[in-house]
């Protein structure tokens, strides 16, 4: 048995429990539904646009 990722409810991590790790359906939906939308959210992290690059040209 494992605690749900989702809501921590123990969960049997089987071949015969189709939602391993999770406990039932609903939490494999929405927790595959919250990972997609924060992968989308955040295409690219907005930085300092003069960050210096790893390897400086002439500086050796
Ligand atoms: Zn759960």
């Amino acid at each position: 048995m494992i605690p749900c990722p989702r809501c921590g409810a123990q969960a049997p991590y089987a071949p015969e429990n189709p939602w391993r790790p999770f406990c039932s359906e609903r939490c494999r939906v929405i927790d595959l539904g919250n990972w997609a939308s924060e992968t989308y959210r955040v295409p690219v992290v907005p930085g300092p646009s003069d960050t210096p690059p790893d390897t400086e040209p002439g500086e050796k």
